[in-house]
């Protein structure tokens, strides 16, 4: 960015071949997820839920809220420096406009995924009444908590969603991760003023916020030493959690929610292999498989943590240093992505609105199926990276469609797994765009074979 310096992130492409398997990052990951799940599994079997949530799960959530720490520095330091570096308006608006409309052409593929999938395959049609009124009972409670706050959300105006995007205090907008959208906005306004102010002006405040980045990204590296720990709390707290001391609760949930759960990782894997990849194949010059090399680590954290938030650090060090993205481009598209660009939420959201009108032997026609597009579009954009907010964005779809927003309780249950294969299909997303931005922009640096 500032003249010609690189951003230092570790490389851990040039040092990870020649390790030997066990020492490289992904594997380590891999490791810890595979032992959190078999762990989690065996502790909900032998009833260890208190001792995990003692002695493993805070593992986890330090690893957490690391990474969630250093979120809003990033989006604001990345974001400030990434439009200032655009060198001018024409610049910052060929970029941000290709980068949006790509973000929201591939959100409605998405959705048309989603809904293609759950009309076929009708989900819906195979819970059985006494299940569904089951489900109903021991979620209601949960349900009825969130339902309160996005009840309030969906009486509003029709351009409140763009009012509530602008702060009016910065400091209010910096100190929740759910209010990202907000340090997005002031970013970008902030970024736009120091294009227009004299260089020598802006210069210390942009050295400032470069140097603000190194930092970042070195704390970044530091925490990714403790990954597979960390990948391992979370995984054995979200199974025993979900499971509490009986594993037979999670065997009759799968039971009932089985096949929804199965229509939406379908549509995620479809939505990642055609249209990520068909992007990756015509738009790139990346193989398809070195471009899922690459990502595997961003993509193993957003599995485990549940928040594209929290993998952002990490989602940008794997795009610039192993899939060969520019800083400048990288910096702009992966902060705006991991705010605004969630596939995976949105299509989750589809195949979750038209799962409990079916579940309610409630049809939803072709105009309410447009209806369910436009306003997952807006969900998904308004979705804060964090876990579990797409199901609280759910309430607007709903709402949109007259479906009642008390259903949200039948597939509470199946939502955490859920969340955290979304999250995956959301921070791929993000990557594929900035590789494909990159690449039309002539900033895709060749990578080592
Ligand atoms: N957890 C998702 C994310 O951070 C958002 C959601 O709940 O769908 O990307």
């Amino acid at each position: 960015m500032l003249g010609s310096q690189p951003r230092h992130f570790i490389s851990f492409r040039q040092t990870e071949d020649r390790m030997p398997w066990y020492k490289k990052l992904h594997w380590q990951i891999i490791i810890g997820l595979v032992l959190g799940l078999l762990y989690g599994v065996l502790a909900a079997a032998q009833g260890w839920g208190q001792f995990t949530s003692d002695w493993i799960a805070p593992f986890g959530q330090i690893f957490f809220r690391l990474l969630l720490l250093i979120a809003v520095p990033l989006v604001l330091a990345s974001l400030i420096t990434g439009v200032a570096s655009l060198s001018d308006l024409k610049k910052l608006s060929r970029i941000g406009g290709k980068t949006i409309a790509i973000y929201i052409g591939t959100t409605v593929i998405a959705l048309i995924i989603g809904l293609v999938l759950v009309n076929v395959l009708n989900p819906g049609g195979s819970v059985p009444e006494e299940m569904r009124e089951k489900l109903q009972m021991t979620f209601a409670d949960q349900a009825e908590a969130g339902l309160e706050n996005a009840a309030a959300s969906a009486e509003r105006g029709p351009l409140q969603p763009i009012v509530d995007m602008i702060p009016n205090n910065f400091f209010e907008a910096a100190r929740s991760n759910r209010n990202m959208l907000q340090v997005v906005f002031f970013a970008i306004f902030a970024g736009i003023g120091l294009l227009m102010i004299p260089k020598d002006k802006a210069k210390p405040l942009l050295e400032f916020f470069d140097s603000l980045n190194d930092l970042i990204i070195k704390l970044v590296e530091i925490i990714m030493i403790f990954a597979p720990i960390g990948v391992f709390g979370l995984l054995a707290d979200t199974i025993t959690s979900i499971a509490g001391d009986d594993l037979g609760q999670i065997l009759e949930l799968l039971g009932a929610l089985g096949f929804y759960a199965i229509v939406v990782i379908l549509g995620l894997a479809i939505h990642m292999t055609l249209t990520y990849g068909s992007m990756m194949k015509f738009l790139t010059p990346r193989k398809i498989s070195d471009f899922w090399k690459a990502l595997g680590p961003a993509q193993l954290v957003a599995f485990s943590t549940s928040s594209s938030g929290a993998t952002l650090p990490i989602t940008m060090e794997r795009c610039e240093n192993n899939l060969g993205v520019s800083e400048e481009v990288s910096s702009f598209v992966l902060p705006l992505g991991a705010t605004i660009n969630m596939d995976g939420t949105a299509l989750y959201q589809a195949v979750a609105a038209v799962f409990i009108a079916q579940t309610i032997g409630m049809e939803l026609d072709l105009t309410a199926q447009i209806t369910i597009v436009f306003t997952a579009v807006l969900a998904s954009i308004g979705t804060a990276a964090v876990p579990g907010a797409g199901i609280i964005m759910l309430v607007i779809i709903l709402e949109a469609v007259g479906v009642p927003i008390a259903g949200i309780a039948l597939i509470l249950g199946v939502d955490r797994i859920l969340d955290m294969c979304r999250t995956v299909t959301n921070v791929t997303g993000d990557a594929t765009v900035a590789t494909v931005v990159a690449a039309s922009e002539g900033q895709l640096r060749d990578i080592p074979a």
